[in-house]
């Protein structure tokens, strides 16, 4: 068995150690209160989240799946409906689509930012289109003013799959605030993450809110009655007490994320054979995933594994090439998006990484440069 990377890919333990005693204190006020599923916590924690990202509101729900299945349906989209998203996202982007009855259909990605394409994303439009899913991957925003144009031009609603940006901005603009509605995932590993499963979307639009206030809750307007076909997909309290912990420290956790990214884009500044993430021009990325590409992928994870350095790779598979999605397009037609998949690879970067291992990771980068690695 090999030992433990030296510097882990990612360690939430940390992250409970770090924050115990306000999580402890946040847990305690909820046990003693003793309701568990949508109250007060749910409530104060949507309107610190609304603040915070700009929007007018913030509903909770159960996962950030759910928040963009919600938000869809909120803004109009049903079954029969065609959505256009990115393949190199999380599959969960495309089976929130699915799980309305709707069709995801793929643009391709820029090569650049590897997120959607503007031009690509126009020419997947079809009769049947009703939304368009830009994805911020990797925590750096899509490039949403000509997503928006192209939406707006045909009558299109735009929700924003958040799950890895919360807390970046677009052209000084929140993300959350950018789009018809946003939704955000809560779960462990993003950068505003519960200890469990969570998820909110936020808009500007009373409607879109309360549709999906109501659809989260079994579609009940009132207690026991429900004037559609909602889901329960309910945030619960101690998640809720946990998230608004964790968002007071969400600037500088970014903030530390940002100066992380900075130390390693210098590491690579001399390494030709690895490709750091393109500059963000006037957005401000949130890095919830330090990405590098390489030819030689596989062998530089091999690498960094040598020099004690944890890895992972998102995505190894275009979601159009899941097997849950065989026939959505084939192999050669989203060309961009499938060699980023043969190309990308996450290194380490959380809040909590320290000088030692920043200096360890942002080394080992540098240690890729041709002469260097003696062969
Ligand atoms: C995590 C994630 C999701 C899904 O969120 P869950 O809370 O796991 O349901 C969707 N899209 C992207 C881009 C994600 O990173």
């Amino acid at each position: 068995m090999s030992a433990p990377p030296r510097v882990p890919f990612g360690d939430l333990a940390r992250t409970v150690a770090r924050l115990r005693p306000e999580i402890d204190a946040a847990v305690a006020d909820v046990l003693d209160n003793g309701w568990f599923v949508l109250g007060a916590q749910v409530e104060a924690f949507e309107g610190a989240f609304a603040a915070h990202s700009g929007a007018a509101h913030a509903v909770g729900v159960g996962n950030g799946t759910d928040a963009i299945a919600l938000a869809l349906r909120a803004v109009g989209v049903g079954p029969g409906d065609e959505v256009v998203t990115s393949p190199l996202s999380a599959a969960f982007t495309a089976l929130a689509i699915s799980q309305i009855g709707a069709r995801p259909v793929f643009a391709d990605v820029d090569a650049d930012t590897l997120t959607l394409d503007p031009a690509s994303v126009e020419a997947a439009i079809t009769p049947r289109t009703r939304a368009v899913v830009p994805v911020h991957l990797y925590g750096r925003p899509a490039n949403m003013d000509p997503i928006l144009a192209v939406a707006r031009a045909r009558g299109l609603a735009v929700v924003e799959d958040a799950a890895q940006a919360h807390g970046a901005s677009y052209r000084g603009r929140r993300i959350g605030t950018l789009a018809d509605a946003a939704a955000f995932s809560f779960y462990p590993s993003k950068n505003l993450g519960a200890f469990g499963d969570g998820g909110a979307v936020t808009t500007d639009d009373p409607d879109v809110a309360a549709r999906v206030r109501r659809l989260r809750n079994g579609g009940q307007t009132t207690r026991y009655n429900h004037v559609e076909r909602g889901v329960n997909s309910r945030l619960d309290e101690l998640q809720a007490a946990i998230l608004s912990v964790r968002l007071r420290h969400l600037d500088a956790d970014n903030a530390r994320r940002r100066a992380v990214a900075a130390r390693y884009d210098a590491a690579l500044a001399g390494v030709p054979e690895v490709v750091g993430p393109a500059p963000a021009g006037d957005s401000l990325p949130v890095f919830h995933l330090y990405v590098v590409r390489s030819p030689d992928r596989d062998g530089l994870a091999g690498r960094l594994a040598a020099a004690g350095i944890g890895t992972a790779v998102h995505y190894p598979t275009p979601i159009h090439l899941q097997p849950a999605y065989g026939g959505a397009a084939r192999a050669g037609e989203l060309p961009v998006a499938e060699a980023a998949a043969e190309s990308v690879l996450s290194v380490p970067i959380y809040p909590e990484l320290d000088e030692a291992e920043v200096a360890a990771v942002a080394g080992a980068l540098e240690a890729q440069a041709e002469p260097a690695r003696g062969r």
